[in-house]
């Protein structure tokens, strides 16, 4: 692991083409959403107005609505490429999924494939699909409605599953709950994908190989893992939702609603912010706003992001 803050192997992202390149290892982002409004006390319990309004002016503008409290977080997915594998993290929304409750993800024509075309890549190029966890909006575009029918998006990729992650919600699937499993997501978006037989369980630290591999991160949910992608010296962590929005930067501590586990999601956040402090990997969220993607620094009691 990259272990200096060495500006040679400290890899930046490029604003211009969304990407940024780690060693021999390309990444792209791929919008699904971006500026999508979230109110502060719905994600994060601790959150106050008055506490908003204080940290709201350490961090970019455009981390933030029309008032402090309103936070905008992007949905995107990351290509990876390395020399073997053409690798797509975290399936954000997806088309056509009902959502009723979530207006922003419901029954959307959204350019998600456009997008992974403008980056070069066609959906049967893709070979592997990988969620660092399996709520709705990180499972979406494992699957596209096809004659009435869900599908795998990507019809020559195995999906690899964190096998923790998926016999947890699969448990809570086979208790047949009065409401559908988050919000459907496990039924339209990766049930499928098991019927069609490209579905593998991986431990929580399985090695993908060409310098990508997972590391558990549990707290957000059970089977939660990061990402990570190493390779000549460069270092980036995929970190999915380990961390949500900047303001956690400010407030390591703070867990958000949506954990299933908030201590051990805080524990999960502190160490990973503790060990990229004043080195030159590169953090990658699921939800920041481009291009907030950088390095992180101790910053008084918490921390802030170079980019
Ligand atoms: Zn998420």
């Amino acid at each position: 692991m990259a272990d200096a803050l060495n500006p040679a192997t400290r890899p930046t992202w490029n604003i211009d083409r969304d990407s940024c390149q780690v060693g021999n290892i390309g990444i792209n982002r791929i919008v699904d959403l971006e500026n999508i409004p979230f109110a502060a006390d719905l994600i994060y319990p601790d959150s106050t107005p008055e506490i908003m309004e204080k940290i709201a002016g350490r961090l970019d503008k455009i981390h933030f609505g029309e008032t402090s409290s309103d936070l905008y977080l992007s949905f995107h997915s990351y290509l990876i490429r390395t020399a073997n594998h053409t690798i797509l993290v975290d399936l954000c929304c997806g088309n056509d999924k009902h959502r009723p409750t979530r207006p922003h993800w419901h029954q959307r024509s959204g350019p998600f494939l456009d997008n992974l075309a403008e980056a070069g890549v066609a959906p049967d190029e893709v070979d592997i699909v990988m969620c660092t966890h399996l709520h709705a909006d990180h499972v979406g575009w494992n699957t596209k409605l096809e004659n009435g029918t869900w599908v795998p998006t990507f019809p020559n990729a195995r999906y690899l599953f964190a096998e923790k992650e998926y016999n947890y919600w699969q448990a809570l699937h086979d208790a047949n709950p009065p409401e559908p499993v988050m919000y459907g997501s496990f039924e339209d978006s990766v049930l499928p994908v098991i019927s069609s037989g490209q579905a593998e369980f991986v431990a929580g630290d399985h090695n993908v190989g060409s310098g990508v591999f997972l590391e558990p991160a549990y707290g957000h949910t059970p089977g939660n893992v990061m990402i990570h992608a190493e390779d000549n010296g460069r270092h980036a962590i995929l970190c999915g939702d380990a961390i949500h929005h900047p303001v956690q930067l400010i407030h390591p501590e703070w867990s958000t609603n949506f954990c299933s586990d908030q201590s051990e999601s805080r524990a999960t956040r502190l160490a990973l912010l503790a060990n990229c402090a004043g080195t030159s990997t590169m953090l990658l969220p699921a939800h920041f706003q481009s291009p907030e993607y950088g390095t992180i620094e101790k910053d008084g009691d918490g921390y802030h992001l170079v980019r």
